[in-house]
């Protein structure tokens, strides 16, 4: 067990923030808008964090002490029946989802920058990982969700010391998350704009780690990885990762394929504009929900040169239950990347024997 780090040291690398849309610099600050020029136009983008050139890969992250809970080194399973498919398994942390990368980055930030308290606009992984993070750095959490918040989930994070407020929209639920943060000790770590910006460019580098795990464990290096999305927190971390590999280890770049309950992102590399809303209905993948998409998302795409696939509530539940009769306790947001194997071997983007890798990202047992 180790003691919450009191004030995590920020990397001596960190030089600043960069766009991810228009490219401009900026200095380490909190912009839960993000880029402030893009912002002025209307077409917010997130920012990313930027080393020196010299930074050895493991100092590639801002703070080089987070609160350690067990997160990451999750295994990679090999698919039985697909030579060279592993299954990266992030339901392993913690918590049971990829959400604990980005929280221990995350709360290292707030306590780092002397933040008493977060709060985040979820409460399914994302929430149940934060309260547990904020739990171990000492910090305050208020977790913002809906009414239809399971009993279970909220008495674990009561549990975890959060507070926890529910609302019956997303607008109510974004009301508050903005209203804390205008206090100066309170730091939010979820998304408060339309068109969504995405998460704090802080937590995400945290995703990079598991782009260097799975280098390190894929006997060659891998083509494509898929992996649930929505507004591209994952995919934008994990592209990240690999873009650091590929520099450091002369690797080619894997393409990313982000899997969407409906067109959003898709409809976005049809033409669509990244600042419309796309209503539509989910089902029961509530962890990839969302009207909306990113800049983020569709750079992580864009220049790996993947994809967006759709799989439907119904086909994600054919897998979820052929994966829970060989005893795998993935949600169902997890067994899209099963399907979306099928479907882009059945569009000719990959082919059989391709070293791929795709992520499940969280655990059954929360009862989203
Ligand atoms: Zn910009």
């Amino acid at each position: 067990m180790t003691t919450p780090p009191h004030h995590p040291t920020r990397s001596p690398y960190l030089e600043g923030l960069r766009c991810i849309q228009c490219d401009e610099r900026h200095p380490v600050a909190d912009r839960p808008r993000g880029c402030p020029s893009c912002a002025a136009r209307g077409r917010n983008s997130n920012l990313f964090c930027v080393y020196a050139d010299a930074a050895p890969a493991d100092q590639r992250y801002p703070y080089l002490e987070v609160p350690a809970l067990g997160q990451g080194e999750t295994p990679m399973l090999p698919v039985d029946g697909q030579p060279n498919v592993w299954v990266k398994n992030e339901a392993a942390n913690p918590t049971g989802s990829h959400k604990d990368r980005f929280s221990a980055f995350a709360t290292a930030h707030a306590r780092a920058c002397g933040y008493r308290g977060v709060v985040i606009g979820s409460s399914g992984n994302a929430g149940l990982s934060m309260a547990a993070y904020a739990a171990a750095a000492g910090l305050r959490c208020t977790v913002a969700g809906f009414d239809s918040l399971p009993d279970r989930v909220r008495s674990y994070l009561t549990g975890f010391g959060a507070e926890v407020r529910t609302f019956a929209t997303d607008r109510e639920r974004v009301a508050l998350v903005e209203e804390l943060a205008a206090a100066p000790d309170t730091l939010a770590v979820s998304n408060i704009t339309h068109p969504v910006v995405g998460s704090s460019c802080f937590g995400i580098e945290g995703y990079k780690r598991i782009s260097w795990e799975i280098a390190d464990r894929a006997p060659e290096p891998v083509r494509h990885v898929i992996l649930p999305s929505s507004r591209g927190d994952l995919a934008w971390g994990v592209h990240r990762g690999f873009a650091e590999v590929a520099e450091q280890r002369g690797l080619p770049v894997p393409r990313l394929h982000l899997v969407e309950p409906y067109p959003r992102l898709s409809a976005v590399l049809d033409g669509a504009s990244l600042t419309d809303r796309f209503p539509g209905d989910f089902g029961r993948l509530s962890s990839i929900a969302g009207d909306g998409t990113t800049v983020q998302a569709h750079r992580a795409v864009t220049r790996s040169k993947g994809s967006a696939v759709v799989v439907s509530d119904a086909v994600a539940d054919e897998w979820f239950s052929r994966l829970c009769r060989r005893g795998h306790v993935w949600e169902r947001s997890s067994a899209t990347v099963f399907a979306a194997l099928d479907t882009l071997r059945a569009r000719g983007r990959l082919t059989e024997g391709e070293p791929t890798v795709l992520i499940a990202t969280s655990h059954l047992f929360k009862g989203f």
